[in-house]
């Protein structure tokens, strides 16, 4: 059986436009939304943020939402509600965007990780009580691919430890855990508005929250740490009381979100059917594991990752990423273990603290998943890795 030459080979390859990884779907009345905005007397401190918050907290079931000028800013935020300072540890996972980890540090705090499920991917709660010491002053999860984390297992160590449990839900707008949203089933939630993400603002973070005093420390914080009290005070008056930051969303933005936030389950019923159908392509591809799904669960599909049996193809992953490349599939990496990069190795972390996390780093690739994928995108992927993969494969 003669095999297809590979593009990287300067064979054909199997589409001639790049298709991303990820990318943003903008109608005419995104457009007409932010435009109104640009008319009207508040480019920012307007109405459109709680507009926004309130679409997102409405949607996730949350009392309130916070909005801040990006996820990361949102992170930041909830690390200073939560009380972390100065050499205090937060356990965190590897497996995620290097921001998560970053927050930790903007407030001083050590980062602590905790290894991921070999199944999942997810940071679990033994690898969790491995870790945990009394330094451990907050926990911060990560739904990663969109799959909800064990967030009952999780609670039950922050309410022993009497910690806060802070999630990272960048992947996991939309996303279920046993019944209910995710959003209001740890002490804070964060949200991403990135292009690349479920639905988007540009750039833009929200915390949801139902506890009033971490509600009012974050809306403090993203605004340079002022308070008001216009009882006490004439209106001008306000007070500087702690040390805040501008993390404060546009107007501009948050109407490009609250215009989004109306497509939020368009958007994952698209997620959910093209996973469906990578996953019926390549259940019985030997070369590759699709992703596990647990049963109380239902993942909102940011990433679709493929594990990659090594042990039966004749090159690495790398090798594999560039062919596709070639094939003009747009597949990455999610994510390099944050403690690979050189500023946490300057911290003196060792390779090897996470051995699950970094056997799954060899062998994963993401394939694109964006809602505006028409049928012939998701075919050419399927065949692009079908074509790639059973030409590097172990000839017995
Ligand atoms: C996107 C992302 C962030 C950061 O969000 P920004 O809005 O880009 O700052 C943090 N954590 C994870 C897991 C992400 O995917």
């Amino acid at each position: 059986m003669e095999r297809k030459r590979l593009a990287i080979d300067g064979g054909i390859p199997i589409r001639e436009r790049y298709l991303p990884y990820g990318k943003q779907d903008l109608d005419q009345s995104d457009v007409e939304a932010v435009v109104k905005v640009l008319q009207s007397d508040y480019l920012t401190t307007g109405p459109m943020i709680e507009t926004f918050e309130n679409s997102i907290a409405e949607y996730v079931g949350s009392t309130y939402a916070v909005a801040f000028s990006s996820g990361t800013a949102a992170l930041h935020a909830a690390c200073y509600a939560a009380g972390i300072k100065e050499n205090d540890q937060v356990i965190t996972t590897p497996i995620t965007f290097a921001a998560t980890a970053n927050a930790i540090r903007y407030q001083g705090g050590e980062v602590v990780f905790a290894d991921i499920n070999a199944m999942t991917y997810n940071i679990s709660a033994d690898s969790i009580e491995n870790v945990i010491t009394d330094q451990t002053k907050a926990i911060i999860s990560v739904d990663f691919t969109g799959q909800p984390v064990d967030y009952q297992a999780i609670q039950d160590i922050a309410t022993r430890y009497q910690i806060p449990f802070i999630s990272d839900a960048a992947h996991s707008l939309g996303a279920i855990y046993k019944g209910k949203r995710v959003g209001s089933l740890a002490d804070m939630t964060m949200f991403s508005f990135h292009p690349v993400k479920h639905i988007t603002a540009g750039e833009g973070g929200v915390i949801t929250t139902n506890n009033k005093q971490y509600y009012q420390k974050l809306c403090t914080f993203r605004n340079h740490g002022i308070v008001r009290d216009h009882e006490k005070h004439p209106t001008w008056y306000y007070e500087m009381k702690s040390l805040g930051f501008n993390y404060r969303m546009s107007d501009i933005h948050a109407a490009l979100g609250a215009n989004q936030a109306k497509k939020i389950d368009a958007y994952l019923n698209k997620r959910i059917a093209i996973a469906q159908e990578y996953t019926k392509a390549f259940r019985d591809f030997n070369l590759i594991t699709t992703p596990f799904q647990l049963t109380d669960v239902e993942s909102s599909w940011h990433l679709y990752v493929l594990r990659l049996q090594l042990d039966k193809l004749t090159v690495s992953r790398t090798e594999i990423y560039q062919a596709l490349q070639k094939e003009n599939i747009g597949v990455n990496v999610h994510y390099i273990p944050v403690y690979f990069h050189p500023y946490y190795q300057q911290l003196d972390y060792k390779k090897g603290i996470c051995p699950h996390a970094e056997s799954l780093y060899e062998e994963m690739i993401t394939l694109p998943l964006f809602p505006k994928m028409t049928g012939q995108d998701v075919k050419d992927v399927i065949k692009a890795v079908k074509k790639v993969l059973r030409y590097y494969e172990v000839k017995a």
